[in-house]
């Protein structure tokens, strides 16, 4: 695929060819919004429009050798970061110690980036370092990295990737061009997923995914459904005390309750199942409750994932969660 392909990103995608047509590709840039719209993606094939050995107008032609080393992440110039490699390289879990919910770049990687960034291009045009997931360093690593952002070598472009852009110090903030992404639109949607989703499951998936088609091709949202009502079922009943692995789970898991808490408001409401999102509406079946304090539950949700950061602790949040969920949810 070309940069033309990122479906559904029509703005980002402008500012970003514009910045080929000028010839003026800045040093530094953020790509931000919700997971799997497309952020990657984009970073990707622009560093392969900016890379490529016959550019076709301001994009990539997707087939010289300097495109297809890109694509399957062979090329010297062009690094993509992500915490899952740099905890491969750097046995990051010795060094964060047994607490695998606090993955997050070490000083280490910021080296390791500097490393590549201060050689001169080895073939491309330009060394472009990825880092996905920008917004997960640790204190040390952002103030290396930030003397990095300050004094940009030549010919380097760093690409930082986040769907919490808030969490990045100001300082780094303020040295990126920023570039905004936005869930997609029902259509652009459903296009990135028909390859991936079969037709019976689209429109359920389709509603689950809602605009982030990254996220519903690379988790298996039907099997993620089931998981999560058993899991609810258990909290429900209290037969279990906390069935989270890791902070990424209990992330997914309030964004899911938080589905389902809408939609047991607009059921009250509307009483149609084809308004649900989840559509089992077995779950939400003689629930008779106000709609307010279904709302309380849902900014009560929404306030603890802004609270994940500050290392919750799990089976607190847990019990936490169980009564609020009791509390709306028990006949
Ligand atoms: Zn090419």
């Amino acid at each position: 695929m070309a940069l033309k392909d990122v479906i559904g990103q029509e703005r980002a995608l402008r500012i970003l060819s514009g910045t080929l047509r000028r010839d003026r590709v800045p040093s530094a840039m953020l790509f931000s919004g919700d997971s799997g719209i497309g952020k990657r993606l984009a970073a990707i094939n622009y560093a392969k429009a900016i890379n490529c050995m016959q550019p076709k107008g301001f994009d990539c032609c997707d087939e010289c050798v300097s495109c297809r080393k890109i694509d399957s992440a062979t090329h010297p110039d062009v690094l993509t970061i992500t915490l899952e490699s740099v905890e491969d390289a750097l046995s990051l879990k010795e060094k964060t110690g047994k607490d695998k919910n606090r993955y997050e770049y070490p000083i280490e990687a910021v080296h390791k980036i500097e490393e590549i960034l201060y050689l001169s291009p080895y073939e491309g045009r330009k060394k472009i370092i990825i880092i996905d997931d920008a917004d997960v360093m640790n204190i040390n690593a952002a103030n290396a990295f930030l003397k990095t952002l300050e004094e940009p070598p030549p010919d380097s472009l760093i690409i930082l990737i986040s769907a919490n852009p808030d969490r990045l110090p100001d300082t780094i903030r303020s040295r990126c061009v920023n570039i905004k992404f936005y869930p997609l639109p029902l259509d652009g949607c459903k296009g990135v997923m028909s390859e991936h989703i079969d037709g019976k499951d689209m429109d359920f998936v389709l509603n689950l995914a809602m605009g982030r088609p990254g996220l519903a091709v690379s988790m298996d949202l039907v099997k993620e459904r089931e998981r999560f009502t058993g899991t609810l079922n258990n909290m429900i009943r209290g037969e279990s005390k906390d069935a989270w692995a890791d902070k990424g789970e209990i992330n997914s898991w309030l964004d899911t309750v938080s589905v389902l808490l809408r939609d047991m408001v607009v059921y009250g409401i509307s009483g149609k199942e084809t308004d649900l999102i989840l559509g089992n509406r077995q779950s939400i079946i003689g629930v008779r409750r106000e709609a307010k304090d279904i709302l309380d539950a849902y900014q009560e949700m929404q306030r603890l994932k802004g609270l994940l950061d500050f290392n919750l602790n799990k089976s607190i949040t847990w019990n936490y969660v169980s009564t609020i969920m009791k509390g709306v949810m028990e006949v």
